[in-house]
């Protein structure tokens, strides 16, 4: 398995043909390896377990349309990634557009000068939030004085927030972050509203995804005349969901609004550029969660415990980036939730805590 091997690159070659017919070219603008990829430990990594090998991926722009650029950060097999997030850079005439601002000071700078590159002497006039998560807005400060766009749960959320500590990040991940201010959205949209948005010829279509999904404010931003769709952290290609905020039923049944889209592109939250195909695998995955989690709950099964059971259910998915034990547990917690009917916006601390510590005895009982 090499970089560019993997279904990402695959779908992009076949962009890359409809977009070399439309005479626009296509294709890797820059890598900017923050991290190289232990590509040898990733498929060590899936031998040993059995499982099919799915690819890393580069931190890159790449571009999908004419002036429209997608950024991903590197990830996947033997590449350290927590919390790593995607962006992009539209650009018009005079001005771009940013999506998402990243987790750390080095992240959203790496962004920005990368999209200089791009972008040239034009400003970036418009940052588009996905969602609140301190992984896609921590760096927003960096964007200012730009104008901040989400939805209004994300603006509010955001604040609530407070600026990011970046507590048990790596280190090299804090350089900088005394510069960090609190920039929540400045502009907001409600759940009924769609904006579009224009760079040159490019149409850029902003909206609340309809539902709660990933969280309680997630925006997509559709690009109508090339099929593009980012989807937020409604989307994870290669990278276990993180549903800490989530209501996994209306998640699952937002990737069914988006699969019923005129959509060739998805761009997502974590993980490589994909497409329907890939999103129908996150889908898969949080349907495993829910079946798992029913079928325990039924039984009045302890979160904690289910989740260590459930743990081992996700066959191909198992290897996927950052199977964190935190990511099961708080799943578990909210799709109990769900089905008592108590799911509230915010995650439940306590309830998360102690679904942790039975879960962590559990697993060390097992591994003893
Ligand atoms: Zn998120």
């Amino acid at each position: 398995m090499t970089n560019g091997s993997n279904s990402g690159g695959s779908l992009l070659t076949r962009r890359e043909a409809m977009c070399a017919v439309a005479g626009a070219g296509l294709g890797v603008i820059s890598a900017l390896r923050m991290s190289q990829p232990a590509q040898a430990a990733g498929e060590v990594l899936q031998t040993r377990l059995g499982n099919p090998p799915f690819p890393s991926w580069n931190t890159e722009f790449r571009q999908l349309a004419p002036n429209v650029y997608a950024y991903t950060q590197a990830g996947g097999p033997g590449v350290p990634s927590s919390a790593i997030s995607n962006g992009a850079c539209i650009l018009g005439p005079d001005h771009w557009m940013a999506i998402d601002a990243f987790a750390a000071p080095p992240h959203a700078k790496a962004f920005l000068a990368a999209a200089k590159n791009l972008a040239g002497s034009r400003t970036c006039d418009r940052l588009i939030n996905t969602h609140h998560h301190a992984d896609h807005t921590t760096g927003n400060c960096f964007f200012l004085p730009t104008e901040i766009v989400g939805t209004e749960y994300c603006r509010q959320a955001v604040i609530k927030g407070g600026i990011s500590n970046l507590a048990g990040r790596p280190e090299s991940w804090k350089v900088g972050m005394e510069e960090l201010k609190l920039a929540p959205p400045s502009t907001t949209f409600d759940n009924n509203s769609r904006v579009t948005y224009r760079y040159g010829n490019t149409e850029v279509h902003v909206m609340y995804n309809g539902s709660p999904a990933h969280t309680w404010g997630d925006a997509l931003i559709y690009l109508p005349q090339y099929k593009i769709l980012w989807a937020g952290d409604i989307a994870f290609f290669y990278v276990a969901p993180a549903a800490q905020s989530g209501h996994i039923t209306k998640w699952i049944e937002s990737i069914d609004r988006i699969n019923k889209m005129d959509v060739d592109v998805i761009v997502p939250g974590h993980g490589p550029i994909g497409s329907k195909k890939e999103l129908a695998e996150t889908r898969d995955y949080l349907v495993i969660l829910k079946t798992e989690a029913k079928r325990r709950y039924d039984m009045k099964m302890s979160p904690g415990k289910a989740a260590a059971e459930i743990e081992d259910k996700f066959g191909k998915y198992s290897t996927w980036t950052d199977p964190a034990a935190i990511r099961t547990v708080n799943s578990v917690v909210r799709l109990y939730a769900e089905f008592n009917d108590s799911l509230a916006p915010e995650t439940d601390g306590p309830a998360v805590r102690a679904a942790t510590q039975e879960y962590n005895a559990i697993r060390s009982r097992r591994s003893n």
